[in-house]
């Protein structure tokens, strides 16, 4: 049994619409995490405002449509650089945001997902008080989902396209007994850190559906697998 996991970060308008479709094609959901005041233009930095951002009403219609909307952070600040209060207040103004914004949102089930995958020891110790999970850098091929996981360990890879580096990791995953490979993403076709083409995920897509070895989940089912 192998689980992947593709975690689509920053919720780039368009690639967030073409993502979903993609994944709507083979019966699937999207796992997208979204920056809470990313449609009011943050990150505020040049490089990323480039690219337009989805709004709640986007997050809730892709929610509707089955795929999961996660917490990225309320303006993406890289958690390793602030003190632990402030990054604490900047993830509960987040899940704020969230409950205010998001259809049915219960911060007990979110997994938030680390900006940079940036985090610290004191922050993954607070985190499972407030969410189900997070992920955060690390070993990208975990044990399957055990029971009471609340770290969810990922990779990533850019600036340039991440296509060729995200099929080895695969292929890795696949070579092994089982595991569980957590995948950070960003847009696709030129958007983002490490865009992904979209002719490479609906090909991926296409070949991991027809194998009953692999199963392509959104982090909140994983974690589902364990919890009843
Ligand atoms: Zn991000």
């Amino acid at each position: 049994m192998h689980i992947l996991t593709l975690s689509f970060d920053d919720g780039f308008k368009r690639s967030s619409l073409e993502t979903a479709e993609i994944f709507e094609r083979f019966g699937l959901s999207a796992a997208i995490n979204v920056v809470a005041r990313g449609h009011l233009g943050e990150p505020d930095e040049g490089w990323h405002k480039r690219w337009p951002k989805g709004d709640f009403g986007l997050w809730n219609e892709l929610q509707a449509r089955g795929h999961e909307i996660m917490p990225h952070g309320l303006v993406h600040a890289n958690k390793s650089e602030l003190p632990f209060a402030e990054s604490k207040r900047l993830i509960e103004l987040c899940l704020d945001v969230f409950a205010d914004e998001l259809d049915g949102f219960d911060a007990s089930q979110a997994v938030f997902a680390f900006p940079y995958n940036a985090s610290t020891p004191e922050l993954r110790a607070w985190l499972p008080d407030v969410v189900r999970g997070f992920r955060t850098g690390g070993e990208p091929i975990m044990p399957l989902p055990q029971p009471g996981q609340t770290k969810i360990s990922c990779t990533s890879f850019g600036p340039e396209p991440c296509d060729v580096h995200l099929e080895r990791l695969v292929d890795e995953l696949l070579a092994r007994r089982s595991g569980w490979l957590c995948y950070n993403v960003h847009g696709l076709d030129g958007e983002g850190w490490g865009p992904l083409s979209a002719s490479t995920l609906e090909r991926l897509l296409a070949r991991l559906h027809e194998r009953d070895d692999v199963r392509l989940l959104t982090a909140g089912a994983a974690l589902d697998l364990c919890s009843s």
